[in-house]
Formats: C-alpha cells, sequence, structure tokens
C-alpha cells in the first residue's frame, strides 16, 4: 500500500503538559478532517510540532511513542525556535508580507536563519522515514524551503505543496531579501497548489520572472522535472455545519439568541483578531450605517466574535486596544437605555456556540481587508442548510469570493460607504430572493467540500506520479 506523509507546521493533536501529566487533545482543523477522509488506499504518516516546548528528552521519548500509535511524528521545537522561526519569520516576515501588509514585515537575519534551520529540522525528522515511492504533501506558508530540502535527497519522490495564505502580486513578493530561496523551496515539489486562480498567477510570475522558468497552462519544467501548478479551492465539512450535533444545553442558549432576534436582526461576524481581518474597518462602517440610518436604531445588532490570536506579536496588542475603543465608541455614542448596538466578545466559542449563531444571524458581515480563503463564510451559508434564510455579505479581497460572488453581496472592505448600503440591502431583502441566493451558494459547497479538496489534490499529483513514472 502507498504512503501518504503529511508534513505541516501542526500536527492535528496538541500535547499539554497539565499536573505533570501529558495530555492530548485533537486540534480539528479543516485540514485534518479533509485528510482523514482521503479513502483508505493510503496508509497516512502526519508530521508536525505538537505545539508545547517540551525540553526534557524522557518526555519527548513518551510523546513520540505515544503519537506513534496514532502515526504521527512529532518535530519538538526550542522556545527560540518558537519565537524566531514561527513567531518570528513565519508570522511577523511572511504573514503580513503577503497579506500586502508591507509596512509590517520585519527584515530580520536571524529569525530568516532560524527559519532555515528548522524547515532543515522538520528533514531531519523525517529523512530517514520516507521513502522514494511515498506520496508528500507539505502545507503552508512556515515549510516552504522544506520541499526543496526533500527534493535533493529524494529526487524521484512525488511531493505536492499547498499554501494556505495569499500569493501576493510580484511587486510585494519581490521587496522579500529572500525572495528566490522561497521560490526554490516550494518549486522542490512536483505540484503546487492554490486557494485561487490569481494567487496562482502571481506565484508564476514570480518565478519566471525571478528564476527564470517560463510555464506552459501552469507546468514549469525544472531540469528533468516537471512541477504543475495548480487552483484547488479549499472547502469545509458540509454536514458538519449543516446538521450540527446539537444537546440540550446549546438548544436553550439558541432559544435565548432567538428571543433577542424575536425583535431584532442579528449582524454576525466571526474571526480571529488579526489586523488582515477589517475589524477597525467595520466597527466604523457599522457606525456610521447607524448614524445615517436612524430608522434602524433598536432594529439592529451586531454580535462581534473577536478569537484572541498571536497576543505576543506588537501589533495584535495595539489592534486589541483599537478595536476595545471603537466598540465602545459606538456603544457609548449610540447604544439607549435598552439597546447596545454591538456585542462583542473576545474569546473563543465551542462548536455548538458558534454553530447556533450561525443559524440565527440574518446576516454574516464578513470584510477582511485581505484573506487566503475564509472558511467562517462557507460554514455560515452551510449552517443555512434547513432554513435558507439569511444573508452573506462579502469581502472582494477574501479567496472565498471566487466561489460566493453570484449569492453574496460583494463589499470592498475599505470603502464604509459600500459596506452601508451592503447592510441595509442584506436587511430589505427578501425571503425569495434569500433562499435563492443560498440554494445557490449550498449547491457549490456542498459539492465542492473539504474531502472533495484533499481528494482532487491527491488525485492529480497521484497522475503526476504514474506520468513520471513513465517518464523516468
Ligand atoms: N473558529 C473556531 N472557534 C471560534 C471561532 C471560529 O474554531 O470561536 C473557526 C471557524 O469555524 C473557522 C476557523 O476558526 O473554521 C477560521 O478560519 P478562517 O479561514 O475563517 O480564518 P483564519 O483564522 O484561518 O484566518
Amino acid at each position: 500500500m502507498s504512503r501518504l506523509v503529511i508534513i505541516s507546521n501542526r500536527l492535528p493533536i496538541t500535547v499539554n503538559r497539565m499536573d505533570g501529566e501529558l495530555h492530548y487533545h485533537p486540534s480539528a482543523g479543516g485540514l485534518a478532517t479533509g485528510l482523514n477522509s482521503l479513502d483508505d488506499s493510503y496508509n497516512k504518516i502526519w508530521i508536525g510540532w505538537p505545539g508545547e516546548d517540551i525540553a526534557n528528552e524522557w518526555e519527548r521519548e513518551a510523546i513520540r511513542s505515544d503519537l506513534m500509535k496514532r502515526s504521527l511524528v512529532p518535530v519538538f521545537l526550542t522556545e527560540r525556535e518558537i519565537d524566531l522561526y514561527y513567531e518570528g519569520f513565519s508570522n511577523k516576515t511572511i504573514w503580513p508580507h503577503f497579506h500586502y501588509f508591507t509596512e509590517y514585515t520585519v527584515y530580520n537575519d536571524e529569525m530568516w536563519q532560524a527559519y532555515q534551520e528548522v524547515n532543515f529540522k522538520f528533514f531531519q525528522a523525517i529523512e530517514d522515514i520516507l521513502r522514494e515511492d511515498d506520496m508528500v504533501w507539505v502545507h503552508d506558508y512556515q515549510l516552504m524551503l522544506l520541499p526543496a530540502m526533500i527534493r535533493e535527497k529524494f529526487p524521484k519522490i512525488s511531493m505536492g505543496f499547498f499554501l494556505h495564505i495569499p500569493f501576493p502580486s510580484y511587486e510585494v513578493f519581490r521587496i522579500l531579501p529572500w525572495r528566490k530561496e522561497i521560490l526554490d523551496g516550494i518549486l522542490g515539489s512536483d505540484q503546487v497548489g492554490f486557494h485561487t486562480f490569481g494567487y496562482m498567477r502571481h506565484f508564476l510570475s514570480a518565478a519566471y520572472r525571478i528564476t527564470g522558468y517560463e510555464h506552459e497552462f501552469g507546468r514549469l519544467t525544472i531540469g528533468d522535472r516537471q512541477v504543475n501548478v495548480d487552483v484547488f479551492p479549499m472547502g469545509i465539512e458540509y454536514d458538519k455545519y449543516a446538521h450540527p450535533n446539537v444537546d440540550a444545553q446549546t438548544d436553550q442558549s439558541s432559544g435565548e439568541i432567538r428571543k433577542l432576534h424575536a425583535s431584532r436582526k442579528i449582524i454576525l461576524s466571526v474571526d480571529r483578531l488579526d489586523y488582515t481581518k477589517g475589524i477597525p474597518h467595520r466597527i466604523r462602517a457599522f457606525g456610521q450605517f447607524i448614524r445615517n440610518n436612524p430608522e434602524y436604531i433598536g432594529k439592529v445588532n451586531l454580535i462581534m466574535i473577536v478569537v484572541p490570536s498571536r497576543a505576543n506579536v506588537d501589533q495584535y496588542q495595539s489592534l486589541k486596544t483599537e478595536v476595545d475603543i471603537l466598540v465602545s465608541q459606538v456603544n457609548s455614542e449610540y447604544g439607549t437605555f435598552d439597546w447596545m448596538p454591538i456585542h462583542y466578545y473576545y474569546r473563543s466559542l465551542n462548536f455548538a456556540a458558534l454553530t447556533t449563531l450561525y443559524k440565527e444571524a440574518d446576516i454574516a458581515l464578513i470584510t477582511p481587508l485581505r484573506d487566503g480563503m475564509n472558511l467562517v463564510a462557507k460554514e455560515y451559508i452551510a449552517a443555512k442548510d434547513d432554513s435558507k434564510r439569511g444573508v452573506l455579505i462579502l469581502s472582494e479581497m477574501a479567496g472565498a469570493v471566487y466561489e460566493l460572488n453570484d449569492g453574496a453581496i460583494t463589499v470592498n472592505p475599505q470603502s464604509a460607504k459600500e459596506i452601508e448600503a451592503a447592510l441595509i440591502e442584506a436587511l430589505e431583502m427578501d425571503v425569495d430572493e434569500q433562499h435563492k441566493r443560498m440554494e445557490e451558494m449550498q449547491e457549490k459547497l456542498k459539492q465542492y467540500d473539504v474531502k472533495h479538496w484533499a481528494a482532487t489534490f491527491i488525485r492529480e499529483q497521484q497522475k503526476l506520479k504514474e506520468k513520471n513514472k513513465m517518464h523516468h
């Protein structure tokens, strides 16, 4: 049976040390679900960081053998590596830069050094495990140098790489002093995947201008290798959001939300606290909407779920302060004795609460300034599988817009005026129109779910593998 070796920064399981004991929590992201759903024709092995600084060698050994039983291989990172590779180069250099926040990009050689070293550490962790006939799938912006490292030692191995964030235009990408190394790293794979056509185009143009490789219909020839670059928009686990398992307690809280909802329309936003998400712009636009349309006072609520994230990076701390201030400005300016315009929660929700909100919200207001995909938008649509009621307002800058633009009201997130107009359109939209739009979007999301995403990526890679075999 052929093996599929998945490599990502994080394992789908997080290790915690509590009261001197080791605990394992599944971190069930979409990626894990998609991969688990792949048919059993592959033996899957997953390699990544288990998420805590484990320095003690006997403890590492214990974790290694526990994880081995689940076909997981841990890569342990030191505190310094977490600081410089993960919070540093990954989240202070690549993350802002690839999202066009170039003024936030940190240029630091020590971080770059650590990024190279940790990519190599991942390589060392697998070099004795890998076999030339394995299929390898490397994920995301933390591991862009790894494919080339693997390629050097395993020239014939079948390897894919998927980037979960945007790939910026050449003019932005080329600002990075390490642009060539990053491209060469990714191009070690023989299939490179992106969420949207635009990201793919930017990548191909950067590859041409920086490394000189020309492509033909997305296929690059590098020495005697072919590299196929393609678009694979990631989907969600549709049924999980369409038919969530609700218990009695959730039912109760959904009853409470419904009570609030009886007299007021709910506008919902859910995102990590991140400068890419356009949270301050959204609050200002909502404030402007109330100011210009006082007939909606007391008739709508903006429920904002803001999930804490990367709290030890400077920009995230100042963003938190900015959001706190803006929310309190809007609430203090427009609130009445029996009405608070914005209900703001700075915390993460459990799955039941999240899906209840999705189900109950009349409008989802999702306005990132830049977002690789945005899964929240898709989850909201899926949650309306029964009711078919609800309107999605979606930023043009989210990768998800290319699949949802028929049904969503799309906005430029920088334009408070457009957001205001979209809110009015959504609040006034008749039920038949909502139905029609929902159904259209749901059809797509049902068909192109996360299982489809993983299966397509692997199927295409398998085809390349067969072709290369014949070639050699
Ligand atoms: N999410 C969560 N807990 C919460 C709120 C959101 O687990 O309290 C999930 C949400 O269901 C979604 C993910 O976080 O799957 C966010 O993904 P998205 O692509 O929208 O943005 P990202 O955070 O990856 O930039």
